[in-house]
């Protein structure tokens, strides 16, 4: 495995692998690399002739200085997960690399972009589509992996591929969880030893709200989730919407939608979980 630290040490490489006509798989992360994320590598790894990971905390995306500071980062830990899956390329600038002056486009994302995340986390889609606009502008991929995790981030980079006129293939990955359930995700290493114990009912929630949503409505199982949820200490639901699942639009009536999912994000003492299903 190679690692790059600059843009031009990238696109060389990208346009050389293009020109012996070789197909490019693309996993954007921030580090802290866990299962969730080797998932998605393995994906690409099947897919594609060679693969590239970035490890990239991208600034614009955080609207929470304090989120920002705190966000872990184990480099050499994460390279040894990327060797080892066979990534060809770690793509790993600096930010003054990535924002070599300030990125100052605004995205019109549209309704996808406006509820949840968008409402909850001003400037965050904004930011995350900076990012991931310029990593695909820089490594032209003929496919870029996602995971279902972040369900809301996949429709608005969907968006920003049709607004920007991108020609590659978007690839949802399920979501990879904690033998108890829990969703994986680099924050979990936050969560003290007791709010570790409990986060699991988040899924836990989420789970059973399924098993008996044949007999509830839309707002008796928002209800439900919540109060299940927010019943366990240091447990706080910032928001639970049902949604459908390419508009991203809340929905009232189970009619309403072919592919209803259940966003949820959920405050565990100050880290912020966020977790979804399909119905
Ligand atoms: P992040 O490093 O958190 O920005 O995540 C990088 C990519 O990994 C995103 O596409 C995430 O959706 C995906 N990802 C994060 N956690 C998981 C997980 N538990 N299962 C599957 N994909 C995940």
């Amino acid at each position: 495995m190679k690692v790059l630290r600059t843009v031009r040490e990238l696109t060389e490489a990208m346009n050389d692998a293009r020109s012996k006509g070789l197909t490019i798989g693309l996993v954007p992360t921030m580090g802290a690399l866990h299962q969730g994320h080797v998932s998605l590598m393995k994906r690409a790894r099947i897919d594609n002739d060679v693969v590239v990971a970035s490890v990239f905390v991208n600034p614009t995306q955080f609207n929470n200085p304090e989120d920002l500071r705190t966000y872990p980062r184990t480099e050499e830990a994460d390279c040894e997960k990327m060797e080892a899956i066979g990534v060809d390329y770690a793509f790993i600038p600096s930010v003054e690399e990535v924002y070599p002056e300030p990125d100052t486009r605004v995205f019109d994302l549209g309704p996808v972009a406006e509820v949840m995340e968008g409402a909850m986390r001003p400037g965050h889609f904004n930011g995350v589509a900076q990012v991931v606009s310029k990593l695909f502008r820089m490594v032209n991929p003929h496919r870029a992996y996602f995971g279902e995790k972040d369900f809301q981030q996949i429709a608005v980079i969907r968006r920003m591929v049709e607004l920007e006129g991108f020609d590659l293939e978007i690839v949802p990955c399920p979501i990879l969880r904690e033998e108890d359930g829990l969703a994986m995700s680099s924050r979990n290493v936050r969560l003290t030893p007791e709010q570790r114990a409990i986060a699991p009912a988040i899924h836990r929630a989420l789970s059973e709200s399924v098993a008996i949503a044949g007999e509830k409505s839309v707002e008796e199982l928002k209800d439900f989730v919540v109060k299940t949820i927010d019943a366990n200490p240091q447990m706080r639901t910032e928001y639970y919407e049902i949604v459908d699942g390419k508009t991203m639009q809340p929905i009232r009536d189970w009619k309403e939608s072919e592919c209803p999912v259940g966003c949820v994000t959920v405050y565990c003492g100050d880290v912020r979980l966020i977790d979804n299903i399909k119905y």
